[in-house]
């Protein structure tokens, strides 16, 4: 039976606007409490970010619903994230496409988060450690590419990984987190469109791998 906690959650998804079924349907069978660390236990599908380690969090529910919804995906897809954290809005990502690739620069966030995945038996997942700004070539084009920590200004290099004919980034823009907005960029052939979507606050994208002493 599903947890009375996360039906209410998805119904306060859908009475802020989010109405694809598909994207519900993932935050209903991903555990965001597999996420979170055990003191924010008893807030796990409270509709809040909440700290992980490394001073970074794990997204609210709704900016994870409404960045999913924005990016249009389908179970053909090839996908790029940036930012793993926790890992949640991978797992969520990996229940709406074929593959997605994750990139963290942490190495104890990225072990962790892979460890998640793999006890909740998602297998379409493949995390590793590197700078996210840099992208990931081997594996472009890719036809989503969703950026979780917030850029200073359009990250060109990014868009530089994706499909040409129709391919969508949506990422969390601005340098100061007071006016930082969720920005979707689509490539259609001629050049970028963008749409601001929603303002928003995230944690900055940092540049390199990060030191962790240890
Ligand atoms: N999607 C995550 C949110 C994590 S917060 C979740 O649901 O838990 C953003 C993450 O981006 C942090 O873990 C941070 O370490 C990571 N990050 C910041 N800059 C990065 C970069 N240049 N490359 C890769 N990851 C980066």
């Amino acid at each position: 039976m599903t947890d009375p906690r996360i039906i209410q959650l998805i119904m306060e998804l859908r009475h802020q606007g989010i109405t694809d079924t598909r994207v519900l349907a993932a935050i209903e069978r991903v555990p965001r409490d597999r996420f979170v660390q055990a003191q924010f236990l008893e807030h796990a599908y409270d509709n809040i970010a909440l700290p992980i380690t490394q001073g970074q969090t794990i997204s609210q529910p709704y900016v994870v619903a409404f960045m999913s919804e924005a990016l249009q995906v389908n179970d053909r897809m090839k996908v790029l994230e940036i930012g793993t954290g926790s890992g949640y809005q991978t797992a969520v990502l990996a229940k709406l496409c074929r593959r997605v690739y994750t990139i963290e620069r942490y190495r104890s966030l990225l072990l962790q988060a892979e460890r998640r995945l793999a006890e909740l038996n998602i297998s379409n997942v493949t995390a590793k450690l590197g700078d996210g700004n840099k992208g990931w070539h081997e594996q472009m084009p890719f036809d989503r590419i969703l950026v979780t920590a917030a850029a200073d200004t359009r990250p060109d290099a990014l868009l530089d990984q994706l499909n040409p004919m129709g391919g969508i980034l949506v990422a969390p823009v601005g340098r100061d987190p007071d006016k930082q907005e969720i920005v979707r960029y689509t490539k259609n052939g001629l050049g970028i469109a963008e749409e601001k979507l929603l303002p928003v606050r995230f944690v900055p994208l940092l540049p390199g791998i990060a030191k962790e002493v240890g």
